[in-house]
């Protein structure tokens, strides 16, 4: 049973979705299409949202791009579709969201960098601008401070500052205030403009594991805002991976965090709603969400007779993800069910006995005897060449019989 108490927050709903202390972790992605492309938006939205993305950001970053996405929301609810989008502004938000109306509207969420608002004194003008329109249409906004775009001005005065201490902090040290500043004062800025909590989102996103850990522990002790994490220029493939999840994890772990995006550099050819699926894998992982039945197999090693069982449980967890749209709608609670596929009798028969439903195939000078468990007990002991398909079979039986009470 997962213990982990989450930092006490408001809630806050954008469309249908709510985030906060009080509902489960969400799951957002981005497109990369441009965005006045509507039909390649569209599809790419459904693909991500199909894939378990409850948010969608998308940038707009120019007129064409906002007067697209009225007819991007309309495509989407014809597809039955009412993902809700956030709206990424930078440098022009505060003409966009004034210019165009019916756009402002359609959105769910508006992300503000405040590093990208203007200079000098148009920018309190330019904030003030784009909190009136989240006013005016009761919308959500996130205050998204990135490294990589920090309000240079302040940066600057906190470097002036830190300069005439007598023990001047690092210059990392220095950043971090720096980002935990800038979101704090601009999400007082919102509020004084009449920007509830039940509307604010914060984040401070950097670029590199321990400084992401760092200043988002800083910024969860002044605030109690909903804080959405992201590691930000995560790169691609495991290297992205590895590097949001640890970061991801360290802070979910300490109760930090109510919406999440890993945003990995897409590898070419490959859909981008891999960065839902590592979401919800991670979330699964750590026990804060449920979304499949889970495969536990072994890495395989010396002992391992061949490579049959890896086939076994590459094809068993694509059966499970096949199965799962009917599952879910069928059978409430199954995605918790756990399935074990090992390789050989040294772990094989345990890790078995633990899953709701394991199998231990066996390894090299093994008799070819096969023991399938279920919910602790030996249950049957398969034999054949055709195990895959005999125990997807039991695996089907299983969930059947379990379930079978709900229909
Ligand atoms: S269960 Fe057996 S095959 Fe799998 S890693 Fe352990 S020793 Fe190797």
């Amino acid at each position: 049973m997962l213990k982990i108490q989450r930092r006490v927050t408001p809630s806050v709903q954008i469309g249908s979705v709510l985030m906060g202390a009080a509902h489960p972790i969400v799951i957002q992605s981005m497109t990369n299409t441009p965005t006045a492309d509507v039909s390649a938006t569209v599809a790419q939205i459904l693909e991500l949202a199909a894939a378990g993305s409850e948010l969608v950001r998308i940038t707009v970053n120019d007129f064409d791009a906002m007067a697209a996405v009225p007819e991007i929301v309309e495509r989407l609810a014809d597809s039955g579709c009412s993902i809700p989008l956030v709206g990424d502004f930078h440098f022009n938000g505060h003409i966009l969201l004034t210019r165009y109306p019916k756009a402002a509207a359609a959105l769910g969420k508006y992300r503000i960098n405040p590093g990208n608002v203007g200079k000098g004194s148009g920018r309190e003008d330019n904030f003030a601008d784009m909190i009136r329109v989240a006013n005016e249409f009761g919308k959500p906004v996130r205050i998204g401070v990135n490294w990589g775009s920090l309000d240079q001005d302040l940066f600057t005065d906190l470097m002036d500052a830190n300069a005439r201490l007598s023990d001047p902090k690092s210059f990392k040290d220095v950043v971090y205030d720096a980002m935990v500043l800038s979101a704090v004062r601009n999400a007082e800025l919102a509020q004084s403009l009449g920007l509830g909590k039940d509307r604010l989102v914060m984040s401070t996103k950097m670029s590199e594991v321990q400084d992401m850990i760092q200043v988002y522990q800083m910024l969860a002790a002044k605030t109690d805002c909903v804080l959405h994490l992201g590691l930000t220029e995560a790169g691609g493939g495991i290297k992205g991976v590895a590097s949001s999840s640890a970061a991801l994890a360290v802070l979910l772990q300490q109760g930090i965090g109510d919406t999440i995006r890993i945003s990995l550099t897409p590898e070419p050819g490959v859909s981008r709603d891999v960065e839902v699926k590592t979401c919800r894998s991670l979330l699964q992982s750590m026990g804060f969400r449920y979304f499949m039945p889970s495969v536990t197999s072994c890495p395989g090693c010396g002992r391992t007779n061949s490579d049959k069982f890896v086939h076994l449980a590459k094809d068993v967890t694509e059966y499970i993800e096949k199965k799962m749209p009917e599952w879910r709608a069928r059978y409430v609670g199954v995605e918790k069910v756990t399935v074990a596929v090992m390789g050989c009798v040294v772990n094989g028969p345990g890790e078995s006995k633990y899953a709701d439903i394991g199998i231990s195939l066996p390894g090299s000078s093994e008799k070819p005897a096969i023991p399938v468990f279920q919910d602790g007990k030996l249950f049957k002991t398969l034999r054949g060449d055709d195990v895959k398909d005999q125990f997807i079979t039991m695996l089907d039986r299983y969930i059947e019989n379990r379930f079978s009470t709900q229909i």
